[in-house]
């Protein structure tokens, strides 16, 4: 069976920035199933739960308060491509506009949730590595 890399989040793992989850029954009945694996890059790349929500600036990674978090996320989304070729996924359904996750749409770097056209630290390096990224609202 082909299965899928999942935003952890979107399958009700606490693992939002705020501690939170955007279970998405979709998704959640994909895990449930076995025909995905949840992961979560910021996780992966060693940054807590809670921790401070982070954007992208100029292709840099920073937490609200102007801490550069551009290497865990790098590392995160390094560790997620592992996890997709450890497991032959051929596509991540992932989070809408997450700094990691999003593809398509993210907030533009100024907190003030402004969308601009780009991809999260994830979703580019998967989708350089050839899967598909589906955002979950196109589920
Ligand atoms: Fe969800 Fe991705 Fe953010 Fe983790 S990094 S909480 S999986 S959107």
């Amino acid at each position: 069976m082909v299965v899928k890399i999942v935003s952890a989040c979107l399958a009700g793992i606490n693992c939002r920035y705020d501690g939170k989850n955007n279970v998405n029954e979709t998704v959640l009945r994909l895990v449930k199933e076995g025909k995905a694996i949840p992961v979560c890059p910021e996780q992966l790349g060693g940054l807590s739960t809670p921790r401070e929500s982070m954007e992208i600036r100029n292709g840099l990674v920073f937490t609200a308060s102007g801490k550069d978090e551009t290497l865990a996320m790098l590392k995160g989304a390094e560790e997620t491509l592992r996890i997709a070729r450890l497991v032959g996924a051929k596509e991540a359904i992932l989070k809408g506009r997450s700094p990691s996750c999003g593809k398509g749409r993210i907030y533009d770097g100024s907190f003030s949730k402004k969308l601009v056209e780009g991809n999260g630290v994830t979703a580019e390096l998967l989708l350089r590595n050839g899967l598909k990224v589906v955002p979950e609202k196109e589920i």
